[in-house]
């Protein structure tokens, strides 16, 4: 039987014996097995599914000095940050957990019968149920946080769903280990096997999607694959959600204010994000605009030097890098303030960062080949000759996750109107910061316009990621004995709920 093999990427050798794909046979009984649960899961209550989260997040911190050695050499990413992530994990699942306990993510809604209004009103009682078993594609650059119990797994969880995992073939021993945990707390709560399980292989991942039993997708990695997997959500008989969370070029103003006030600040603020983690996040910032005339390229080039070579994720990973970064400089507009010294050969996957620029007339001109993410350690200079040449270079851009200006309490740039161009374009503006740092929290949002998501309408990080996987139902004219416990005369959750139009919190 064939087997799904991760490699260290800091010696190009295996890591483990791997994990075999998952046959058809097996995916017909998983993806059953998640049918089966998904009742059961729907009719948990707060409390049950609350301790379902909470167990998932205790297990992954007792667990986590044994899996993050593992994750190391599945991924090349080092202890700190890897450490870091298994807490942003449990976290992620202990903050839904709380979510699910407080209630208000259901949306619970009652309209009393009032025969006087026109058309007359029956009695009314809406919120959101669960829409059924959830694929969860992993991604490579977050073994944790957005992989097997990550956050798609987590707001899944708390909406009521039952999660198949599509592995991610970085890291299939890490994503077997944190399956085999989750399973183990499933069993010991007493809740049905097919609440949660993995799949491997990379034909698993469209068959998967092409399965009558999944009723929804969340997909977190390149633009490419998200968009196949995508298109066959929509050719499906009975079309899914597909929530595709896909790569970002994050835009950087920086106006000539701030460039005065902390131009050194600044460089060195934006080398840091952008080489952070080897620039293999969603949220590296692939775009600085810099007034022409900075005077900043020496001090850049220096601190892209004192930037160290890394591995990167993956071979196929570090293979797009190289072209994307070739196909970068080769565009004749295009010139390299920093780039590493070609290298002898190394076994696994080390790339060094380069930083290239360009004027935004040039830019603008070229604006395609010039704002495609390229994932890993680069980044464009974009240099503008007026704030009318910067706002028209802004509106060219498409969607991404983030944007970001650094200005200055009193700037002689219409930063409103910057603001005004950037939030049509994003799902989180930042000021006088770096886009790379995702904070989990009920205010996230994690997402934004086509072409960074397939659906701009959700977050995948943060509390209301939960509101993917869930869907309205009206109940009319519903006795009160057959009603949820969340529509309920009595409100017996003690959640909150808008009553005749009234916000009534318990
Ligand atoms: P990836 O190569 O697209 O892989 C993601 C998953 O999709 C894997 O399970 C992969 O399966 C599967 N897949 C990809 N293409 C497929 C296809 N054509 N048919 C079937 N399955 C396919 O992405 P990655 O390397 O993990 O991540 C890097 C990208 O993710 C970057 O572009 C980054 O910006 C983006 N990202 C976005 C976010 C966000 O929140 N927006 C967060 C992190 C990363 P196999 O592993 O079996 O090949």
């Amino acid at each position: 039987m064939s087997t799904v093999v991760g490699h260290d990427p800091r010696t190009g050798q295996p890591v483990g014996g791997g994990v075999p794909h998952t046959s058809p046979a097996d995916l017909d009984q998983i993806v059953a097995a998640a049918t089966a649960a998904a009742p059961r899961l729907a009719a948990l209550g707060p409390v049950d599914r609350a301790r379902l989260l909470t167990g998932l997040a205790d297990a992954l911190d007792v667990a986590g000095e044994d899996l993050v050695p593992l994750a190391m050499a599945e991924t090349g990413l080092g202890r700190p940050r890897l450490v870091g992530e298994v807490a942003r994990t449990s976290f992620q699942l202990r903050l839904m957990a709380t979510a699910v306990l407080e209630g208000s993510l259901v949306e619970a809604v009652l309209d009393s019968a009032d025969p006087t209004a026109a058309p007359p009103r029956p009695d009314l009682r809406r919120m959101l149920v669960p829409i059924g078993p959830v694929l969860v594609f992993s991604a490579s650059n977050f073994p944790f946080a957005f992989s097997t119990l990550g956050g798609d797994t987590a707001s899944a969880l708390a909406a009521g769903c039952p999660v198949v995992v599509k592995a991610h073939e970085g890291h299939p021993e890490l994503t077997a280990r944190c399956t085999a945990l989750a399973r183990d707390v499933v069993s010991d709560l007493g809740l049905p096997s097919g609440t949660f399980d993995a799949v491997y292989g990379v034909e698993s991942g469209p068959a998967a999607v092409q399965h009558p039993g999944i009723r929804a997708c969340g997909f977190t990695g390149s633009a490419r694959g998200g968009r196949a997997l995508f298109d066959l959500a929509n050719q499906r008989p009975d079309p899914i959600p597909f929530y595709g969370e896909l790569g970002s070029i994050n835009p950087t103003v920086v106006t000539p204010a701030a460039i005065a006030a902390r131009g050194e600040e600044i460089a060195a603020g934006y080398v840091g994000s952008f080489t952070l983690g080897n620039g293999q996040f969603c949220t590296k910032p692939g775009l600085l605009f810099l007034p022409a005339g900075h005077g900043l390229d020496g001090r850049l080039r220096e601190l892209v030097g004192e930037v160290e070579s890394a591995p990167m994720l993956t071979e196929r990973v570090r293979a797009a890098f190289d072209t994307g970064v070739g196909s970068l400089a080769d565009r004749p507009s295009v010139r390299v303030i920093a780039a590493p010294e070609a290298s002898p050969g190394r076994p696994g996957q080390w790339a060094a960062p380069s930083l290239l620029a360009t004027s935004a007339a040039q830019w603008s001109s070229d604006v395609e080949a010039l704002s495609q993410e390229c994932f890993g350690p680069v980044s464009l200079v974009v240099e503008y000759e007026s704030p009318g040449e910067l706002v028209a270079a802004l509106s060219l851009l498409e969607g991404s996750l983030t944007a970001t200006v650094h200005a200055e309490p009193v700037d002689g740039l219409p930063v409103a109107d910057l603001l005004a161009v950037l939030d049509r374009k994003v799902g989180r503006v930042i000021w006088n910061g770096w886009p790379t740092g995702v904070a989990v929290a009920w205010a996230m949002q994690h997402g934004g316009p086509h072409p960074v998501t397939t659906n701009a309408l959700h977050t995948s990080v943060g509390v209301t990621a939960t509101r993917r996987w869930l869907r309205p139902v009206t109940y009319q004219s519903v006795p009160d004995a057959l009603l949820p416990p969340a529509l309920r005369e009595g409100n017996p959750l003690g959640i909150p709920r808008r009553v005749d139009g009234v916000l009534v919190l318990p």
